[in-house]
């Protein structure tokens, strides 16, 4: 019988997992369907309950339901309870195992994809949300020199670099602490792209030879890659591949394959 997947959130309509997990599939030979679905803002357990019942194997999470699904979860792996929120689900015999695969995607997108070393490298991480907490664990585990956090509130920052403290040399702030700092990785994982706004970043953050990473993707290049340009980082990055390589780690924990993700990003980068 085929094997049920879906992805919820709210919106949802212009995910690109249902894509990216059916070429996965179809790649790796998998019987197993994966699907869109829309829940109520105040239905995600009860969506996610009748998915289950209804056969479904496994499921994505996406904004807002992230925090929702780490509650949800029966168990966790370590990453996941690091990261406080949950982008992965494994539904087995009324289990729930709650995952979180974004950090990994992002550390495999920068290490794998554009042949980028972390260890040793001097990273700033931009934003203090789900997206930076998911990404420290892994960005962490591969071994910077330093990794600061500069967010609009800075007590965020600053409280998210203490509880990770005891993974690694990580430090946070306002972004005025900024000037006079350079960095080799300067990696947006704010939501500033979506609302077309660049975070308050002063001049000469980029080290020589620096790599920009902005999360968002599909809206071609953002205020932050055009102000990484223009500041000489060279070279620029968006978070399709990040996107990508999450969706891997997830299909991995299910189907028990790594898919080839390079043909799905030519894919995607072609469409
Ligand atoms: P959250 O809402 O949890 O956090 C938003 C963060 O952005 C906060 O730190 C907030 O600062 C900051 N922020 C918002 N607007 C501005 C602004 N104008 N200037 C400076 N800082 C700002 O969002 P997430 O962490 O969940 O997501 C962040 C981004 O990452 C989104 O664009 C999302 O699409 C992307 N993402 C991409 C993924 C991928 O696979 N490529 C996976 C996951 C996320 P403050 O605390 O001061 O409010």
């Amino acid at each position: 019988m085929t094997d049920r997947y879906a992805v919820f959130g709210n919106p949802i309509g212009h995910s690109k997992s249902p894509l990216i997990h059916s070429l996965f599939a179809a790649a790796c030979a998998q019987d197993m369907s994966y699907e869109a679905l829309l829940a109520p803002l105040d239905g995600f357990a009860a969506a996610l309950r009748a998915f289950a019942e209804g056969g479904g194997r496994g499921a994505n999470v996406t904004v807002p339901f992230k925090e929702e699904a780490f509650r949800l979860a029966d168990s966790l792996t370590p990453r996941a309870a690091r990261a406080g929120a949950v982008n992965t689900l494994v539904l087995e015999d009324g289990h729930i195992l709650g995952d979180n695969t974004d950090g990994a995607g992002l550390v495999q997108d920068l290490q794998v994809n554009q042949a980028l070393p972390l260890a040793g490298k001097a990273i700033l991480l931009l934003g203090a949300g789900g997206a930076s907490r998911g990404a420290l664990a892994p960005l962490l585990a591969a071994g910077p020199c330093r990794l600061h956090i500069a967010n609009r509130t800075a007590a965020k920052a600053a409280d998210l670099a203490r509880d990770f403290a005891d993974l690694g040399p990580v430090s946070g702030g306002g972004y005025g602490e900024l000037a006079g700092q350079g960095f080799d990785v300067v990696i947006n994982a704010t939501s500033a792209s979506l609302a077309g706004e660049l975070p308050p970043l002063p001049p000469g953050i980029f080290n020589g030879g620096a790599l920009a990473y902005d999360m968002m993707y599909g809206r071609g290049e953002t205020p932050f890659l055009a102000f990484a340009r223009l500041q000489g980082a060279s070279r620029l990055v968006d978070g399709l591949g990040m996107l990508v390589e999450q969706a891997a780690e997830a299909f991995q924990l299910w189907r028990g394959v790594r898919p080839a993700t390079t043909p799905v990003l030519d894919h995607l980068r072609q469409g």
